[in-house]
């Protein structure tokens, strides 16, 4: 699916400038094991205000586990992870940062949308804001509305998800999760459960994310996004990084391994 830049694009604050300060996420050394199996051999990986990295690489390349360590829903085994100046991770010798901080501070979109059945849009999105945040209920739903509109939903405010289509709850859980101000979004394969023609839509709200200046990890089957979106494209295969780039990774990788496995998706 291509994605096109608008025409007058103007160009975020790290395309721009590049990095600036220390990053917002940083894995050093990250390993991970299941049991027997280690499924992340060594990952390192800076990623910095405002930088969009792209993250691909065959299934079981260990890309899900990734996004899963930079938000604590896995433990690794060795390494340390840092996030917004709070160190974490088994490796770590500096006091550890508290879970529920990063999970304040690191928004994640997944494939299946994950809202709640029962609650409206608006609900859904507003939820979170008074039992993480604490905002009163008022105020829960003011800010829910800004964002349901920010992704083009406000219209859809009072309908359940089963009313929705999955572009459109793929949009509300985007909302959701940008309600609570995050330092930087993770992005799961989001529009891998969607019908094709409802792709489109999910990804021009996740460029209009990008372009606002959010730090995202995103990883996607999506290489005409990509090519668009990211600053930095990393290729993993077998809990390794093979291959990472720049804008023009997709045409100037030189692995075999990166080389073949874009001509397969493309
Ligand atoms: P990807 O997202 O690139 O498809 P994952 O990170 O989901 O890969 O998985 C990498 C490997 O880790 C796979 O072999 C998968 O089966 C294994 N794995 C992931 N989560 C678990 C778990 N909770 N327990 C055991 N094995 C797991
Ligand atoms: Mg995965």
């Amino acid at each position: 699916i291509a994605v096109e830049r608008p025409a007058h694009h103007t160009p975020s604050a790290f395309e721009k400038n590049g990095p600036t300060g220390d990053p917002v996420v940083k894995l050093a050394g990250i390993r991970k094991s299941f049991g027997d199996l280690e499924v992340l051999k060594g990952i390192d990986l800076n990623i910095y205000q405002g930088e969009h990295v792209v993250l691909i690489g065959p299934s079981g390349s260990g890309k899900s586990t990734v996004l899963r360590t930079i938000n604590l829903l896995e433990k690794p085994t060795s390494g340390s992870l840092v996030v917004d100046g709070h160190e974490y991770g088994a490796g770590s010798t500096a006091p550890r940062g508290n879970s529920l901080q990063l999970r304040r501070t690191v928004g994640m979109v997944f494939q299946q949308f994950n809202l709640f059945p029962h609650l409206t849009a608006l609900d859904n999105v507003a939820l979170p804001l008074r039992s993480v945040r604490g905002l009163s209920r008022r105020d829960a739903e003011a800010r829910a509305a800004e964002e349901l509109r920010r992704v083009g939903l406000l219209i859809r405010a009072g309908h359940y998800p089963s009313q929705l289509s999955g572009g459109q709850q793929q949009r509300v859980a985007i909302a959701r999760a940008l309600a609570l101000d995050p330092k930087v979004m993770l992005f799961d394969e989001p529009t891998s459960a969607l019908d094709p023609e409802l792709v489109g839509e999910v990804l021009r709200t996740m460029q209009a994310v990008a372009e606002s200046g959010m730090t995202m990890v995103v990883v996607t089957h999506e290489i005409g996004f990509a090519r668009e979106v990211g600053d930095l494209n990393v290729f993993m295969e077998d809990g390794v990084v093979v291959e990472s780039g720049g804008r023009g990774f997709y045409e100037n990788c030189t692995s075999p391994r990166a080389i073949e496995f874009i001509k397969a998706v493309k």
